[in-house]
């Protein structure tokens, strides 16, 4: 289970693990794109959860202790009293939400990771013989003939 946040919706962050918000993300969302996204999750089966009082003052008396308190807004707080509940990995990009959920043992996982999985390891394969080298060399050490980048995928 992951709880996703506002930004989650606005980067159209997706997942295979089931989902859960609060009902205040929806209220964050005013452009179109990621407010449809968040009605299409929740016609998809994402689980809609309203943390209780004691587990939003245990998330306070955390942010407290960590000195992140300010930082968080009321939706930041429910958030992260929602993952300590259903025991979900919460996910977001705030730093101060980021603290707070290790101080509670919560799970976090980032949402900007586009240069991550946009990392591959390149093979360049030598247009004369075939050859592939795992890095990139100016000519085919066997034939000499030139190389030419492909993608491994
Ligand atoms: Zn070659």
């Amino acid at each position: 289970m992951e709880v996703l946040d506002a930004s989650a919706f606005i980067n159209d962050y997706t997942t295979d693990d089931d989902v859960a918000t609060i009902p205040l993300v929806r209220e964050e969302l005013d452009d179109d794109a990621s407010g449809y996204r968040f009605d299409a999750l929740e016609g998809g089966g994402m689980r809609m959860h309203v943390p209780d009082q004691g587990s939003v003052e245990q998330v306070e008396r955390a942010a407290k202790t960590t000195g992140d308190l300010t930082e968080l807004s009321r939706t930041d707080i429910r958030l992260l009293a929602a993952a300590f509940e259903l025991d979900a990995t919460l996910v977001t990009d705030d730093y101060a939400m980021q603290n707070v959920a290790d101080e509670l043992d919560v799970r976090t996982q980032v949402i900007a990771t586009e240069g991550i999985s946009e990392r591959r390891n390149w093979i360049y394969q030598c247009q004369g013989c075939g050859r592939e080298f795992d890095e990139h060399r100016e000519r085919c050490s066997i034939c000499g003939s030139d190389l030419e980048r492909k993608n491994p995928n």
